[in-house]
């Protein structure tokens, strides 16, 4: 089999938006990716570069221990170091760049189980702000997993034990209502209550004559 390097579209990513991207799963799909066109000549572009990804995608699912952390340290520095093949040592080399560049950031995934980007899907919730939602049901219309619950002028409460955080609705609610959150998680109703009655959110239900 002959090597796809020429397939394989680094600069997709070796561009890296600090503002919203994750050292964690971006090191996680970096070395999957390169894994997968891998042309398995090389053992260490043909396994290391798996054993590196998978071990980023335990930590990104939060699974991970500080042990594991530095394994996948050791196992990329071995890739970079070793392989014959260009495209795994760009890999380890963009991947390195990311455990050196982001350390605070590993570390929180590891100890705290908390992705501070709101990439990682595990690591983070979805929620209808109810400040301002305003019920037109649009996200409802959306979710693939049937995870949403309200109703026409209702506040829509967001069950994440059934999302799978595809982002659907973030796209398609007019209100930019749907935020994501970590550790922290705004309060929402229980269940579904009229558009800006909720006392707990940030629009106050009007009391007296306009
Ligand atoms: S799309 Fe936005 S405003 Fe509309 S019901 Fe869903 S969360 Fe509320
Ligand atoms: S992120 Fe996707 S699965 Fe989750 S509530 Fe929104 S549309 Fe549904």
């Amino acid at each position: 089999m002959n090597c796809r390097f020429n397939e394989w579209d680094i600069e997709e990513y070796l561009i890296y938006d600090t503002e919203k991207d994750c050292p964690v799963s971006s090191t996680a799909e970096l070395m999957l990716g390169a894994g997968r066109l891998s042309c398995g000549n090389d053992v260490f572009c043909r396994e290391g570069t798996v054993q590196a990804g998978l071990l980023a995608q335990s930590i990104s699912k939060g699974e991970a221990t500080t042990d594991d952390l530095e394994l996948l340290r050791e196992v990329i520095e071995i890739v970079h170091a070793n392989a014959d093949c260009e495209m795994a040592r760009s890999a380890a080399k963009q991947a390195l760049w990311l455990l050196d560049e982001y350390p605070d950031v590993w570390e929180q995934h590891v100890t705290r189980k908390l992705c501070p980007m709101l990439a990682c899907k595990a690591l983070y919730t979805v929620h209808a702000d109810p400040a301002k939602c305003t019920g037109c049901g649009a996200c409802t219309a959306v979710c693939p997993q049937g995870a949403i619950r309200g109703g026409e002028g209702l506040i829509h409460i967001i069950d994440n034990d059934k999302c799978d955080r595809c982002g659907a609705c973030i796209a398609v609610c007019p209100e930019s209502a749907i935020i994501k959150a970590g550790s922290v998680k705004p309060k929402t109703p229980d269940e579904p209550v009229p558009a800006g009655t909720f006392e707990g959110g940030g629009r106050r239900k009007r009391r007296g004559r306009a």
